[in-house]
């Protein structure tokens, strides 16, 4: 029997056999020159993949979090109005990190499980001249889904930076950066990108980079300063050698192995597939009667769902029971709802089968646990959407 479970967190996700052997090649130096290659393919890769050609992207050693840093630090200089749209958690930890930088930070909050309406964000705009505003594409803490278009248009008709957190979304839902005019899609490398966790990376565009080139102020970061990395971005970009910092070598040669893998399904194939997953994942829990955190389907994400425990099912003996059937999933994260919902991830390189033997796990744990389902009804509901 194989040892070895399924993991269905949302984030680190299971990765490609082949982006694993590109972890596992000898480390080259940062210099040398199959290396540059690498790094100078990764970089006009993710400009594909992001769908913002005229971009400027950074690949950083790093969490997602830095790359949030990134934008934060580059962006606001002490004083600035920022406005903060919080669908969860990483909302939350934006104002947080942005207020570090001297922001006057603004918060509009989504009740749990739904969006901010866009017209009330468009009220919010009205009141001052904000320099910057966050969302977040999708908040992996309630599975919470936010329409980036309209925030582009905003952004654009206020002339505020908008800035997309997409750890959680970048390469599983769509994004169309340049076309939106996002000005900063941020992500890390563990979710939709198939790459062990320590990237840190961001597309900005070229309106980013003039507010930046314009401050008065220094950056109040040193390692996340724009200013120490665009000359190596730009090196390995025109392939030469470059240092700053050390690159993390084999993130970044399996970075271009993963980028390929995605532009080869394609990016549209991609995201259909990401929301046929999801659609038939939330139709078994709808069939299994759990409720789950986000509202409505328009709400809800595509790279990961958050359902409910039952009543009378306690959600720690539960994961237990989902782990014990070769499944592992991941609890609760927004603190006041915490013990109520559990998390599963379903991006990346998902495909039918993956989804299916999660909600076979599920199935079996609640009936294991004595909730009362019929077996199989939620398998049926989501092979009824598969098999469309
Ligand atoms: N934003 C979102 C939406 C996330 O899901 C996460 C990670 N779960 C982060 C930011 C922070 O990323 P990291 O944990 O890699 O620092």
């Amino acid at each position: 029997m194989k040892a070895r479970k399924l993991l269905m967190i949302p984030g680190p996700i299971e990765f490609e056999p082949e982006v694993m052997q590109a972890m596992g090649v000898p480390t080259p130096s940062h210099v040398a020159p199959n290396f540059i290659e690498s790094f100078g393919n990764s970089l006009e890769l993710m400009k594909k993949v992001w769908q913002c050609p005229s971009g400027q992207a950074f690949i950083i050693a790093g969490s997602g979090t830095l790359a949030m840093d990134l934008a934060g630090s580059n962006l606001i200089e002490s004083g600035d109005n920022a406005l903060v749209i919080s669908t969860g958690y990483f909302g939350e930890r934006y104002a947080e990190l942005l207020k570090r930088y001297g922001a006057n930070v603004d918060i509009l909050r989504a009740p749990v499980g739904d969006i901010v309406p866009i017209d009330e964000v468009e009220a919010k705009l009205k009141t001052k001249d904000y320099k910057l505003l966050t969302f977040t594409h999708v908040d992996t803490s309630t599975a919470v889904l936010n329409d980036p278009k309209p925030f582009g248009e905003l952004g654009r008709k206020y002339n505020v930076l908008t800035i997309l957190d997409g750890v959680c979304s970048v390469a599983g839902e769509e994004i169309r950066q340049e076309e939106w005019g996002i000005d900063v899609v941020l992500t890390a490398s563990q979710k939709a990108i198939g790459v062990p966790p320590g990237l840190a990376l961001l597309v900005a565009s070229q309106k980013a980079m003039e507010v930046w080139k314009n401050r008065k102020t220094p950056v109040c970061n040193y390692y996340a300063d724009w200013g120490n990395w665009l000359p190596i971005m730009d090196a390995y970009e025109a392939r030469k050698p470059s240092y700053f910092g050390t690159p993390a070598v084999n993130l970044i040669i399996a970075l271009e192995v993963s980028l390929k893998i995605i532009l080869k399904e394609g990016m549209d194939i991609r995201f259909q597939r990401h929301q046929r997953i999801a659609s038939a994942f939330r139709s078994a829990i709808k069939a299994m009667e759990l409720d789950m955190i986000p509202v409505n389907e328009k709400v809800a994400a595509n790279t990961l769902s958050a359902p409910c425990y039952p009543e009378g099912v306690e959600g720690g003996s539960l994961l237990q029971e989902i782990t014990k059937n070769g499944v592992i999933m991941a609890g609760g994260l927004l603190a006041d709802i915490k013990s109520k919902y559990f998390r599963i991830g379903h991006m990346g390189s998902v495909n039918q089968s993956d989804i299916l033997s999660s909600i076979a796990a599920i199935e079996s744990a609640l009936l294991t646990c004595g909730y009362s389902i019929k077996p199989g009804i939620g398998l049926n509901a989501a092979q009824e959407i598969l098999n469309l």
